[in-house]
């Protein structure tokens, strides 16, 4: 016998993967370029190359037997330190290197932080769109999935559907920004609203609301725009981070968690993420991974190929009479289906050879997404489709 739940989790579809699966299929059959695949987020320009030479310099000069082994759980102190240090430059914060905890990529750090704060009768809000993986991840730890419905005008937060989803249950809201999959940066005269309604709330409830800043796009950002750091506007937030798309290393898996002491109950809070990541195996998070991610703080990526893909496809298909907001940041665009139903138009697009995810999984159906990291000559043979596609629809 095995777990039903895992069993279903394991064994169901997942659209994303399916879709990727079925454009590897089809480009034996049709040429891979006549298949014009935007499903799966894998960043596409290299990591810098310091973050290869790093590995290489580590593994060349540092003894053997010490870059190989087992860290403390919480990750190495240098390799805290250097993370804290870095933020606190960025944003004038006083994060300590005992704030941090390094996790195998943001999916652990997310699942640690839900599984700690996941009491009796929790509740845990997201809001639509958002990255599908929350649901699992929040049923998984044994607490309610909630939805702030989306605001599709502006895919901002709006305040009075979160304060609709508010109750005394709710112990935190996963807020991602830059966002997957609208590409939309929350702003900050968003963040601060939401923060005094759950400082509000929160005293009304006799218990803190934690927000879990999901950050694995927060240096992917385009036109200077500003991503504002969480923590220093509401002081209960817990941040996860992940270096796969910062610094173009998905495989590698390395991320953290950190949780400030301004935050309530600080101490208990990162005890309890530690006892959670003990609980589902993720301590000691790949020493040579940590070390690396330490020297190489400073770096950010070349986003210039994200940037022209995203100005060619926006500018492409709202001059088609598309509709979407630019995104303004992570390699996403969120795009309204023709006709209102993304399953039905994904499924015509499916038919060319064009792949997009519909969005019912994301918490919006009526939209589509496009993940803008892949080639630019891809773009540039699959818009007469998109073109053909909205000029046919019925
Ligand atoms: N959160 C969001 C919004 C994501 O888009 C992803 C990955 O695509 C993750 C978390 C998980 O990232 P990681 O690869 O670090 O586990």
């Amino acid at each position: 016998m095995v777990s039903e739940k895992c069993l279903e989790l394991g064994t169901a579809r997942s659209c994303i993967r399916e879709l990727f699966e079925y454009g590897l299929r089809q480009a034996a059959v049709v040429g891979r370029e006549n298949v014009y695949d935007y499903s799966l987020g894998n960043p596409s320009i290299p990591a810098p190359a310091k973050v290869n030479e790093t590995f290489i310099s580590i593994l060349r000069d540092t003894d053997s037997l010490a870059v190989h082994s087992y860290t403390p759980a919480t990750g190495g102190p240098e390799a805290r330190r250097a993370v804290a240090e870095d933020l606190n430059r960025r944003f004038g914060t006083a994060i300590r290197g005992e704030n941090i905890f390094f996790t195998c990529g943001a999916a652990p750090a997310l699942l640690s932080v839900i599984r700690a704060l996941a009491v009796k009768d929790a509740e845990i809000l997201a809001i639509a769109p958002f990255f599908p993986e929350y649901r699992p991840f929040v049923e998984g730890c044994g607490a309610a999935f909630r939805v702030v419905p989306a605001n599709t005008e502006t895919f901002q937060i709006s305040l009075e559907s979160l304060e609709a989803q508010l109750t005394p249950h709710t112990q935190a809201i996963i807020v991602n920004s830059p966002n997957n999959p609208s590409g939309v940066v929350y702003t900050r005269e968003t963040l601060e609203k939401v923060g005094a309604l759950l400082t509000r709330k929160g005293a009304e409830y006799g218990h803190p609301i934690y927000i879990i800043a999901d950050e694995p796009y927060r240096e992917l950002v385009y036109d200077g725009v500003e991503v504002p750091f969480i923590p220093t506007i509401y002081a209960n937030t817990i941040v996860c981070y992940s270096y796969s798309k910062s610094l173009s290393l998905p495989g590698e898996r390395i991320g953290y968690v950190c949780v400030p002491d301004q935050a309530a109950d600080s101490q208990q809070v990162f005890a309890a993420v530690a006892g959670a990541a003990r609980v589902l195996g993720h301590v000691c998070a790949p020493s040579l991974q940590q070390r690396v991610v330490a020297a190489c703080t400073d770096l950010r990526p070349d986003l210039e190929a994200y940037d022209r893909n995203r100005n060619l496809l926006y500018d492409a298909l709202t001059s088609y009479g598309y509709q979407c907001p630019k995104p303004q940041g992570a390699f996403y665009m969120f795009v309204k289906a023709p006709g209102g139903d993304s399953q039905a138009f994904s499924q015509r697009a499916k038919e060319k050879n064009l792949l997009l995810v519909p969005g019912d999984d994301f918490g919006c159906p009526e939209f589509f997404r496009i993940c803008t990291c892949v080639s630019q000559d891809m773009i540039r043979r699959s818009l007469p489709v998109f073109r053909e596609l909205i000029e046919t629809q019925a």
